[in-house]
Protein backbone atom coordinates (compact mmCIF):
# COMPACT_ATOMS: atom_id res chain seq x y z
CA UNK A 1 0.00 0.00 0.00
CA UNK A 2 1.37 3.57 -0.86
CA UNK A 3 0.99 6.02 2.38
CA UNK A 4 2.17 9.72 2.82
CA UNK A 5 2.76 11.28 6.14
CA UNK A 6 1.76 15.04 6.46
CA UNK A 7 0.70 15.10 2.14
CA UNK A 8 0.11 19.20 1.38
CA UNK A 9 -3.41 19.83 1.83
CA UNK A 10 -5.69 18.46 -1.25
CA UNK A 11 -8.58 20.91 -2.84
CA UNK A 12 -12.21 19.85 -3.29
CA UNK A 13 -12.93 20.16 -7.26
CA UNK A 14 -14.07 24.07 -7.06
CA UNK A 15 -10.84 24.62 -4.99
CA UNK A 16 -13.11 26.05 -2.06
CA UNK A 17 -11.74 23.59 0.63
CA UNK A 18 -8.69 22.46 1.59
CA UNK A 19 -8.70 19.36 3.46
CA UNK A 20 -4.62 19.22 5.64
CA UNK A 21 -4.66 15.25 6.99
CA UNK A 22 -1.99 13.99 8.68
CA UNK A 23 -1.67 10.53 6.68
CA UNK A 24 -2.65 9.62 3.39
CA UNK A 25 -2.81 6.07 2.35
CA UNK A 26 -4.02 3.88 -0.93
CA UNK A 27 -4.50 0.15 0.38
CA UNK A 28 -4.08 -2.02 -2.66
CA UNK A 29 -6.17 -5.32 -0.56
CA UNK A 30 -9.29 -5.90 1.09
CA UNK A 31 -6.81 -6.99 3.65
CA UNK A 32 -4.64 -3.86 3.69
CA UNK A 33 -7.69 -1.76 3.91
CA UNK A 34 -8.65 -3.77 7.27
CA UNK A 35 -5.45 -3.03 8.92
CA UNK A 36 -5.63 0.37 8.18
CA UNK A 37 -9.29 1.00 9.54
CA UNK A 38 -7.97 -1.61 13.05
CA UNK A 39 -4.29 0.38 12.70
CA UNK A 40 -4.91 3.82 14.88
CA UNK A 41 -1.97 3.95 16.17
CA UNK A 42 -0.30 4.46 12.49
CA UNK A 43 -3.66 5.74 11.07
CA UNK A 44 -4.91 8.44 13.05
CA UNK A 45 -8.74 9.15 12.99
CA UNK A 46 -10.90 10.04 12.00
CA UNK A 47 -10.59 7.87 8.64
CA UNK A 48 -12.18 9.52 5.62
CA UNK A 49 -12.72 7.98 2.00
CA UNK A 50 -12.03 10.12 -0.52
CA UNK A 51 -12.88 9.65 -4.06
CA UNK A 52 -12.34 12.55 -6.54
CA UNK A 53 -13.27 15.23 -4.28
CA UNK A 54 -15.67 16.72 -6.63
CA UNK A 55 -17.82 17.06 -3.30
CA UNK A 56 -18.42 20.64 -3.00
CA UNK A 57 -20.15 20.77 0.56
CA UNK A 58 -16.64 20.31 2.43
CA UNK A 59 -17.63 16.62 3.46
CA UNK A 60 -14.03 15.78 2.13
CA UNK A 61 -12.33 18.33 5.06
CA UNK A 62 -9.63 16.43 7.45
CA UNK A 63 -8.19 18.65 10.07
CA UNK A 64 -5.30 16.20 11.15
CA UNK A 65 -6.71 12.13 10.56
CA UNK A 66 -6.16 9.99 7.53
CA UNK A 67 -7.30 10.63 4.10
CA UNK A 68 -8.43 7.13 2.71
CA UNK A 69 -7.91 6.92 -0.79
CA UNK A 70 -9.37 3.81 -3.46
CA UNK A 71 -7.41 4.29 -6.34
CA UNK A 72 -6.50 0.62 -6.45
CA UNK A 73 -10.09 -0.62 -6.18
CA UNK A 74 -10.63 -0.43 -10.34
CA UNK A 75 -11.71 -3.55 -10.96
CA UNK A 76 -14.70 -4.11 -13.52
CA UNK A 77 -15.91 -7.36 -14.12
CA UNK A 78 -17.61 -9.08 -16.73
CA UNK A 79 -21.40 -8.13 -16.17
CA UNK A 80 -23.42 -11.28 -15.72
CA UNK A 81 -27.44 -11.99 -14.73
CA UNK A 82 -28.18 -7.83 -15.17
CA UNK A 83 -25.53 -6.91 -12.94
CA UNK A 84 -22.08 -5.73 -12.97
CA UNK A 85 -19.68 -5.90 -9.91
CA UNK A 86 -17.23 -2.70 -9.39
CA UNK A 87 -14.41 -1.57 -7.88
CA UNK A 88 -15.50 1.57 -5.26
CA UNK A 89 -12.05 3.49 -6.70
CA UNK A 90 -13.82 3.56 -10.43
CA UNK A 91 -15.00 6.65 -11.81
CA UNK A 92 -18.84 6.47 -13.19
CA UNK A 93 -17.39 7.66 -16.58
CA UNK A 94 -15.05 4.28 -16.01
CA UNK A 95 -18.19 1.80 -15.94
CA UNK A 96 -20.14 4.14 -18.85
CA UNK A 97 -17.28 3.14 -21.34
CA UNK A 98 -16.62 -0.29 -19.85
CA UNK A 99 -20.68 -1.49 -20.19
CA UNK A 100 -20.96 0.61 -24.01
CA UNK A 101 -18.67 -1.63 -25.65
CA UNK A 102 -20.55 -4.52 -24.34
CA UNK A 103 -23.44 -2.92 -25.24
CA UNK A 104 -24.84 -1.99 -21.70
CA UNK A 105 -25.52 0.45 -19.87
CA UNK A 106 -26.36 1.83 -16.23
CA UNK A 107 -29.95 2.73 -15.77
CA UNK A 108 -28.34 5.96 -13.59
CA UNK A 109 -26.64 8.32 -15.88
CA UNK A 110 -26.07 11.63 -14.05
CA UNK A 111 -24.22 14.32 -15.84
CA UNK A 112 -20.87 13.78 -13.74
CA UNK A 113 -18.77 11.48 -14.87
CA UNK A 114 -16.05 11.48 -12.23
CA UNK A 115 -17.82 10.63 -8.95
CA UNK A 116 -16.06 7.25 -7.66
CA UNK A 117 -18.54 4.32 -7.42
CA UNK A 118 -17.64 4.23 -3.33
CA UNK A 119 -18.88 7.50 -3.45
CA UNK A 120 -22.22 7.13 -5.36
CA UNK A 121 -22.72 3.86 -3.35
CA UNK A 122 -23.59 5.67 0.25
CA UNK A 123 -24.20 9.21 -0.79
CA UNK A 124 -27.32 10.65 -2.90
CA UNK A 125 -26.15 11.29 -6.05
CA UNK A 126 -28.85 12.67 -8.48
CA UNK A 127 -29.93 12.99 -11.75
CA UNK A 128 -33.31 13.68 -13.61
CA UNK A 129 -35.24 10.41 -13.11
CA UNK A 130 -35.55 8.17 -16.18
CA UNK A 131 -36.58 5.10 -16.98
CA UNK A 132 -35.88 2.42 -13.69
CA UNK A 133 -33.88 5.50 -12.10
CA UNK A 134 -35.89 7.40 -9.65
CA UNK A 135 -33.44 9.88 -10.27
CA UNK A 136 -31.08 8.66 -7.04
CA UNK A 137 -28.65 6.36 -7.77
CA UNK A 138 -29.89 3.70 -4.74
CA UNK A 139 -32.36 2.72 -7.84
CA UNK A 140 -29.46 1.06 -9.36
CA UNK A 141 -27.29 -0.37 -6.46
CA UNK A 142 -27.90 -4.37 -5.70
CA UNK A 143 -24.98 -4.87 -3.42
CA UNK A 144 -22.26 -3.12 -1.49
CA UNK A 145 -19.16 -4.68 0.25
CA UNK A 146 -17.30 -2.54 2.85
CA UNK A 147 -15.13 -2.60 5.45
CA UNK A 148 -16.89 -1.40 8.74
CA UNK A 149 -15.09 0.01 12.09
CA UNK A 150 -14.24 -2.84 13.47
CA UNK A 151 -12.48 -3.42 10.71
CA UNK A 152 -15.13 -6.62 9.45
CA UNK A 153 -15.61 -7.31 5.76
CA UNK A 154 -19.00 -6.67 4.92
CA UNK A 155 -21.25 -6.87 2.55
CA UNK A 156 -25.13 -5.34 2.43
CA UNK A 157 -27.81 -6.31 -0.23
CA UNK A 158 -30.75 -4.57 -2.10
CA UNK A 159 -34.01 -5.78 0.17
CA UNK A 160 -32.14 -6.65 3.40
CA UNK A 161 -33.36 -4.19 6.09
CA UNK A 162 -29.56 -2.57 7.04
CA UNK A 163 -29.60 -1.76 3.03
CA UNK A 164 -31.97 1.15 3.72
CA UNK A 165 -29.55 3.04 6.68
CA UNK A 166 -26.52 1.93 5.12
CA UNK A 167 -26.77 3.46 1.30
CA UNK A 168 -27.00 7.06 3.55
CA UNK A 169 -24.05 6.78 5.71
CA UNK A 170 -21.67 8.96 3.34
CA UNK A 171 -18.83 7.47 4.53
CA UNK A 172 -19.87 7.31 8.21
CA UNK A 173 -20.22 3.87 8.13
CA UNK A 174 -17.74 1.97 6.53
CA UNK A 175 -15.18 2.21 3.99
CA UNK A 176 -17.11 0.97 0.34
CA UNK A 177 -14.97 -0.89 -1.58
CA UNK A 178 -16.58 -3.12 -4.26
CA UNK A 179 -20.21 -2.32 -5.77
CA UNK A 180 -22.76 -4.34 -7.78
CA UNK A 181 -24.92 -2.76 -9.72
CA UNK A 182 -27.94 -3.14 -12.13
CA UNK A 183 -26.86 -3.23 -15.79
CA UNK A 184 -29.76 -3.03 -18.96
CA UNK A 185 -29.01 -2.60 -22.95
CA UNK A 186 -28.30 0.51 -23.94
CA UNK A 187 -31.34 3.09 -24.32
CA UNK A 188 -32.13 5.73 -26.98
CA UNK A 189 -33.24 8.95 -24.95
CA UNK A 190 -35.28 11.46 -27.23
CA UNK A 191 -34.97 15.03 -25.97
CA UNK A 192 -36.83 17.67 -26.68
CA UNK A 193 -36.39 21.58 -25.73
CA UNK A 194 -39.78 23.87 -24.54
CA UNK A 195 -39.65 26.94 -23.33
CA UNK A 196 -41.77 28.99 -21.02
CA UNK A 197 -41.49 32.00 -18.29
CA UNK A 198 -42.80 31.79 -14.96
CA UNK A 199 -44.40 35.38 -15.22
CA UNK A 200 -46.53 33.68 -18.57
CA UNK A 201 -50.05 33.14 -17.40
CA UNK A 202 -49.86 29.43 -19.09
CA UNK A 203 -46.82 28.88 -16.71
CA UNK A 204 -48.66 26.25 -14.33
CA UNK A 205 -50.72 24.73 -17.11
CA UNK A 206 -46.79 24.27 -19.52
CA UNK A 207 -44.88 23.03 -16.43
CA UNK A 208 -47.95 20.43 -15.23
CA UNK A 209 -48.40 19.25 -18.86
CA UNK A 210 -44.54 19.16 -19.35
CA UNK A 211 -43.72 16.92 -16.55
CA UNK A 212 -47.15 14.66 -17.07
CA UNK A 213 -46.03 13.88 -20.66
CA UNK A 214 -42.73 13.23 -19.89
CA UNK A 215 -40.84 10.47 -18.74
CA UNK A 216 -37.32 12.51 -18.06
CA UNK A 217 -37.90 16.53 -17.12
CA UNK A 218 -34.55 18.83 -16.10
CA UNK A 219 -34.92 22.74 -16.05
CA UNK A 220 -33.13 25.42 -16.59
CA UNK A 221 -34.35 28.48 -14.70
CA UNK A 222 -33.31 32.33 -15.10
CA UNK A 223 -33.61 33.40 -11.56
CA UNK A 224 -33.59 37.18 -13.15
CA UNK A 225 -36.12 37.09 -15.88
CA UNK A 226 -38.37 33.95 -15.21
CA UNK A 227 -37.53 32.63 -18.46
CA UNK A 228 -37.45 28.82 -18.33
CA UNK A 229 -36.41 25.98 -20.55
CA UNK A 230 -36.97 21.79 -20.06
CA UNK A 231 -34.92 19.11 -21.57
CA UNK A 232 -37.72 16.67 -21.70
CA UNK A 233 -36.48 13.10 -22.02
CA UNK A 234 -37.98 10.03 -22.42
CA UNK A 235 -37.05 6.86 -24.03
CA UNK A 236 -37.95 5.77 -27.36
CA UNK A 237 -36.72 2.56 -28.97
CA UNK A 238 -38.85 2.43 -31.51
CA UNK A 239 -37.89 5.02 -33.31
CA UNK A 240 -34.23 3.46 -34.45
CA UNK A 241 -30.88 4.81 -34.37
CA UNK A 242 -30.23 8.61 -34.32
CA UNK A 243 -29.31 9.76 -37.63
CA UNK A 244 -26.51 11.51 -38.56
CA UNK A 245 -27.67 15.30 -37.43
CA UNK A 246 -28.98 13.79 -33.92
CA UNK A 247 -25.41 12.58 -34.06
CA UNK A 248 -23.47 15.61 -34.66
CA UNK A 249 -26.49 17.89 -32.68
CA UNK A 250 -25.08 15.59 -29.88
CA UNK A 251 -21.79 15.60 -29.84
CA UNK A 252 -21.70 19.49 -30.04
CA UNK A 253 -24.31 19.59 -27.70
CA UNK A 254 -22.04 17.66 -25.08
CA UNK A 255 -19.38 20.10 -25.59
CA UNK A 256 -20.95 22.75 -25.08
CA UNK A 257 -23.37 21.89 -22.04
CA UNK A 258 -19.21 20.53 -20.45
CA UNK A 259 -18.42 24.67 -20.76
CA UNK A 260 -21.69 25.63 -20.42
CA UNK A 261 -21.75 26.87 -17.02
CA UNK A 262 -18.13 28.76 -17.09
CA UNK A 263 -20.22 30.45 -20.51
CA UNK A 264 -22.96 31.43 -18.44
CA UNK A 265 -20.58 33.14 -15.86
CA UNK A 266 -17.67 34.14 -18.04
CA UNK A 267 -17.96 37.64 -18.68
CA UNK A 268 -18.95 38.55 -14.50
CA UNK A 269 -19.83 42.37 -14.09
CA UNK A 270 -20.37 43.35 -17.54
CA UNK A 271 -24.02 44.53 -18.38
CA UNK A 272 -24.46 42.51 -21.92
CA UNK A 273 -23.97 39.35 -19.82
CA UNK A 274 -27.45 38.91 -19.56
CA UNK A 275 -27.45 38.50 -22.89
CA UNK A 276 -25.65 35.35 -22.93
CA UNK A 277 -28.09 33.81 -20.85
CA UNK A 278 -30.69 35.06 -23.42
CA UNK A 279 -28.13 34.05 -26.04
CA UNK A 280 -28.69 30.42 -24.50
CA UNK A 281 -32.17 30.55 -24.00
CA UNK A 282 -33.07 31.49 -28.03
CA UNK A 283 -30.19 28.52 -28.49
CA UNK A 284 -32.66 26.08 -26.40
CA UNK A 285 -36.00 27.12 -28.18
CA UNK A 286 -34.02 27.05 -31.48
CA UNK A 287 -33.13 23.40 -30.90
CA UNK A 288 -36.90 22.87 -29.86
CA UNK A 289 -38.02 23.62 -33.24
CA UNK A 290 -35.30 22.13 -35.28
CA UNK A 291 -35.67 18.80 -33.29
CA UNK A 292 -39.53 18.87 -33.05
CA UNK A 293 -39.89 15.16 -32.73
CA UNK A 294 -36.81 14.99 -30.24
CA UNK A 295 -33.22 14.70 -31.18
CA UNK A 296 -31.81 11.21 -30.05
CA UNK A 297 -28.97 10.06 -28.49
CA UNK A 298 -27.89 7.21 -25.56
CA UNK A 299 -27.15 9.26 -22.62
CA UNK A 300 -25.04 6.82 -21.26
CA UNK A 301 -21.84 7.92 -23.72
CA UNK A 302 -22.71 11.54 -22.16
CA UNK A 303 -21.74 12.32 -19.03
CA UNK A 304 -18.92 14.51 -18.99
CA UNK A 305 -15.51 14.26 -17.81
CA UNK A 306 -14.24 17.32 -15.58
CA UNK A 307 -10.88 15.94 -14.62
CA UNK A 308 -8.10 16.98 -15.78
CA UNK A 309 -6.81 19.15 -17.85
CA UNK A 310 -10.41 20.52 -17.35
CA UNK A 311 -9.72 23.92 -15.87
CA UNK A 312 -13.03 25.90 -15.49
CA UNK A 313 -14.53 25.58 -11.91
CA UNK A 314 -18.24 26.39 -10.58
CA UNK A 315 -20.45 26.03 -7.50
CA UNK A 316 -23.43 24.69 -7.52
CA UNK A 317 -25.91 23.71 -4.35
CA UNK A 318 -28.77 21.48 -4.14
CA UNK A 319 -32.32 21.55 -2.57
CA UNK A 320 -35.20 19.69 -3.47
CA UNK A 321 -38.98 20.55 -2.95
CA UNK A 322 -41.94 18.51 -2.92
CA UNK A 323 -43.65 18.84 -6.56
CA UNK A 324 -47.07 19.62 -5.18
CA UNK A 325 -47.14 23.00 -4.44
CA UNK A 326 -44.10 24.24 -6.37
CA UNK A 327 -45.99 26.48 -8.80
CA UNK A 328 -48.38 27.32 -6.42
CA UNK A 329 -46.21 28.47 -3.94
CA UNK A 330 -42.57 27.16 -3.41
CA UNK A 331 -41.26 28.83 -6.22
CA UNK A 332 -42.57 32.02 -6.52
CA UNK A 333 -41.47 32.48 -2.60
CA UNK A 334 -38.18 31.52 -4.08
CA UNK A 335 -37.90 34.56 -6.29
CA UNK A 336 -39.26 36.94 -4.34
CA UNK A 337 -36.42 35.58 -1.89
CA UNK A 338 -33.88 35.89 -4.28
CA UNK A 339 -35.03 39.45 -5.39
CA UNK A 340 -34.64 40.99 -2.38
CA UNK A 341 -31.24 38.73 -1.65
CA UNK A 342 -30.13 40.76 -5.05
CA UNK A 343 -31.63 43.77 -3.71
CA UNK A 344 -30.06 43.84 -0.43
CA UNK A 345 -26.62 43.06 -1.92
CA UNK A 346 -26.62 44.93 -5.31
CA UNK A 347 -23.01 43.14 -5.89
CA UNK A 348 -24.45 39.22 -5.88
CA UNK A 349 -25.98 37.80 -9.03
CA UNK A 350 -24.95 34.12 -9.38
CA UNK A 351 -24.50 34.35 -12.80
CA UNK A 352 -25.86 30.70 -13.71
CA UNK A 353 -28.99 29.05 -14.64
CA UNK A 354 -30.43 27.11 -11.84
CA UNK A 355 -31.06 23.51 -12.38
CA UNK A 356 -34.40 21.73 -11.95
CA UNK A 357 -34.21 17.87 -11.65
CA UNK A 358 -37.77 16.27 -11.19
CA UNK A 359 -37.12 13.41 -8.78
CA UNK A 360 -39.50 10.53 -8.60
CA UNK A 361 -40.65 9.31 -5.17
CA UNK A 362 -37.73 6.85 -3.78
CA UNK A 363 -38.03 5.70 -0.21
CA UNK A 364 -35.13 2.81 -0.77
CA UNK A 365 -32.14 5.24 1.07
CA UNK A 366 -32.98 7.21 4.80
CA UNK A 367 -31.89 10.03 3.58
CA UNK A 368 -33.56 10.71 0.29
CA UNK A 369 -34.32 13.91 -0.65
CA UNK A 370 -37.37 12.29 -2.34
CA UNK A 371 -38.53 9.98 0.24
CA UNK A 372 -42.18 11.93 0.91
CA UNK A 373 -43.23 12.14 -2.72
CA UNK A 374 -41.94 12.92 -6.24
CA UNK A 375 -39.44 16.45 -5.76
CA UNK A 376 -38.09 18.91 -8.10
CA UNK A 377 -34.56 20.71 -7.47
CA UNK A 378 -34.09 24.54 -7.06
CA UNK A 379 -30.08 24.40 -7.59
CA UNK A 380 -28.06 28.15 -8.13
CA UNK A 381 -25.16 27.60 -9.92
CA UNK A 382 -22.07 30.20 -10.14
CA UNK A 383 -18.70 29.88 -11.92
CA UNK A 384 -16.18 30.51 -9.03
CA UNK A 385 -14.45 33.82 -8.81
CA UNK A 386 -11.01 35.26 -7.97
CA UNK A 387 -12.96 38.13 -6.59
CA UNK A 388 -13.38 37.46 -2.31
CA UNK A 389 -16.49 39.86 -1.92
CA UNK A 390 -18.21 38.22 -4.66
CA UNK A 391 -17.18 34.45 -3.50
CA UNK A 392 -18.34 35.82 0.86
CA UNK A 393 -21.69 36.90 -0.80
CA UNK A 394 -22.44 33.52 -2.79
CA UNK A 395 -21.27 31.88 0.43
CA UNK A 396 -23.67 34.61 2.00
CA UNK A 397 -26.51 33.39 0.02
CA UNK A 398 -26.26 29.75 -0.16
CA UNK A 399 -26.83 30.10 3.82
CA UNK A 400 -29.89 32.44 3.33
CA UNK A 401 -31.35 30.17 0.66
CA UNK A 402 -30.64 27.44 3.42
CA UNK A 403 -32.65 29.26 5.75
CA UNK A 404 -35.60 29.55 3.13
CA UNK A 405 -35.43 25.96 1.72
CA UNK A 406 -35.48 24.08 5.17
CA UNK A 407 -38.79 27.20 6.05
CA UNK A 408 -40.06 25.64 2.58
CA UNK A 409 -40.35 21.71 3.13
CA UNK A 410 -36.79 21.45 0.74
CA UNK A 411 -34.16 18.46 1.22
CA UNK A 412 -30.66 18.84 1.25
CA UNK A 413 -27.98 16.39 0.33
CA UNK A 414 -24.48 16.30 2.74
CA UNK A 415 -22.22 16.11 -0.57
CA UNK A 416 -23.59 18.91 -2.73
CA UNK A 417 -25.40 21.83 -0.28
CA UNK A 418 -23.26 23.69 1.16
CA UNK A 419 -23.24 25.81 4.38
CA UNK A 420 -25.47 23.93 6.36
CA UNK A 421 -25.56 23.87 9.82
CA UNK A 422 -27.54 21.12 12.04
CA UNK A 423 -30.54 23.26 12.18
CA UNK A 424 -31.06 22.50 8.57
CA UNK A 425 -30.46 19.09 8.59
CA UNK A 426 -32.99 18.29 11.25
CA UNK A 427 -35.56 20.57 9.24
CA UNK A 428 -34.88 19.01 6.16
CA UNK A 429 -35.22 15.47 7.63
CA UNK A 430 -36.83 15.61 11.17
CA UNK A 431 -36.65 11.87 12.76
CA UNK A 432 -34.96 10.26 9.60
CA UNK A 433 -31.99 12.53 10.96
CA UNK A 434 -31.91 11.22 14.23
CA UNK A 435 -32.34 7.81 12.90
CA UNK A 436 -29.24 8.89 11.20
CA UNK A 437 -27.58 9.88 14.27
CA UNK A 438 -28.48 6.81 15.87
CA UNK A 439 -27.61 4.76 13.10
CA UNK A 440 -24.17 6.27 13.16
CA UNK A 441 -23.43 5.96 16.73
CA UNK A 442 -24.10 2.40 16.61
CA UNK A 443 -21.91 1.26 13.82
CA UNK A 444 -19.11 3.49 14.99
CA UNK A 445 -19.51 4.40 18.83
CA UNK A 446 -15.50 5.24 19.13
CA UNK A 447 -15.66 7.30 16.10
CA UNK A 448 -13.84 6.19 13.72
CA UNK A 449 -14.80 7.64 11.00
CA UNK A 450 -16.71 10.67 11.91
CA UNK A 451 -15.66 13.51 9.88
CA UNK A 452 -15.17 17.25 10.94
CA UNK A 453 -17.71 17.76 8.49
CA UNK A 454 -20.25 16.01 9.96
CA UNK A 455 -19.60 15.99 13.75
CA UNK A 456 -20.23 20.01 13.21
CA UNK A 457 -23.71 18.65 11.41
CA UNK A 458 -24.90 16.31 13.95
CA UNK A 459 -23.66 18.75 16.88
CA UNK A 460 -21.01 16.85 18.40
CA UNK A 461 -18.68 19.74 17.67
CA UNK A 462 -18.91 23.45 17.93
CA UNK A 463 -16.76 24.56 15.12
C1 LIG B 1 -18.75 19.63 -12.09
C2 LIG B 1 -19.57 18.78 -11.18
C3 LIG B 1 -20.77 18.26 -11.63
C4 LIG B 1 -21.53 17.44 -10.80
N1 LIG B 1 -22.70 16.92 -11.26
C5 LIG B 1 -23.41 16.08 -10.48
C6 LIG B 1 -24.59 15.43 -10.95
O1 LIG B 1 -25.00 15.60 -12.10
N2 LIG B 1 -25.26 14.61 -10.09
C7 LIG B 1 -24.80 14.37 -8.83
O2 LIG B 1 -25.42 13.62 -8.08
N3 LIG B 1 -23.68 14.94 -8.38
C8 LIG B 1 -22.99 15.79 -9.16
N4 LIG B 1 -21.86 16.36 -8.67
C9 LIG B 1 -21.47 16.08 -7.28
C10 LIG B 1 -20.64 14.81 -7.16
O3 LIG B 1 -21.00 13.85 -8.09
C11 LIG B 1 -20.84 14.20 -5.79
O4 LIG B 1 -20.50 15.13 -4.81
C12 LIG B 1 -20.05 12.89 -5.58
O5 LIG B 1 -20.28 12.41 -4.28
C13 LIG B 1 -18.57 13.09 -5.79
O6 LIG B 1 -17.95 11.83 -5.84
P1 LIG B 1 -16.47 11.65 -5.36
O7 LIG B 1 -16.05 10.28 -5.71
O8 LIG B 1 -15.63 12.77 -5.84
O9 LIG B 1 -16.66 11.71 -3.79
P2 LIG B 1 -15.89 12.63 -2.76
O10 LIG B 1 -16.27 14.05 -3.04
O11 LIG B 1 -14.46 12.32 -2.75
O12 LIG B 1 -16.56 12.14 -1.40
C14 LIG B 1 -17.93 12.40 -1.15
C15 LIG B 1 -18.38 11.64 0.09
O13 LIG B 1 -18.35 10.25 -0.19
C16 LIG B 1 -17.56 9.57 0.78
N5 LIG B 1 -16.85 8.49 0.11
C17 LIG B 1 -16.07 8.58 -0.98
N6 LIG B 1 -15.59 7.36 -1.30
C18 LIG B 1 -16.08 6.48 -0.38
C19 LIG B 1 -15.93 5.07 -0.15
N7 LIG B 1 -15.18 4.33 -0.95
N8 LIG B 1 -16.56 4.54 0.91
C20 LIG B 1 -17.32 5.28 1.72
N9 LIG B 1 -17.49 6.61 1.56
C21 LIG B 1 -16.88 7.20 0.51
C22 LIG B 1 -16.61 10.63 1.31
O14 LIG B 1 -16.11 10.31 2.58
C23 LIG B 1 -17.50 11.86 1.30
O15 LIG B 1 -18.33 11.90 2.44
C24 LIG B 1 -21.08 17.16 -9.48
C25 LIG B 1 -19.86 17.69 -9.03
C26 LIG B 1 -19.12 18.49 -9.87
C27 LIG B 1 -17.84 19.06 -9.37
Amino acid sequence: MSRHDTPPAHLNWSRQYPSNPTVVVAPKTVAELQAVVTGATDYPSPLLAVGSAHSNSGCTVLRGGTAVSLEHFVALREPADGAVVVGAGNHLLDVHRFLAERGLQLPFTPEIGNATLGSVACCCLKDAALGESSGFAVSMIRAIRYVDAAGVDRVVRAGEADFYRFTSTHGLGGIVYEVTLAVQPMQIVSLRYVTSSVHDAGWPSFFARTLADNDGAFGLLDASTGRFVFETRNLTPQRGEPNALERVAGALLQRIFKYFNPIMGVFEGRWWSRLVRLGAYCAFATLGVVFRRGLRNYRNLKPIDYGPPYRFRWDFHFWAFPVAGFVERTLPAFLDFYAAFRRANPRFDERGLLACYRVRHDERTLLSPSHDGDAITLDPVRPMSDDPEITALWDQFCVAYNDFAANHGGRCTFNQTKNLGPGHAEAAFGARWSQFRADRQQRDPEGRFLSPYFARLLGLTDD
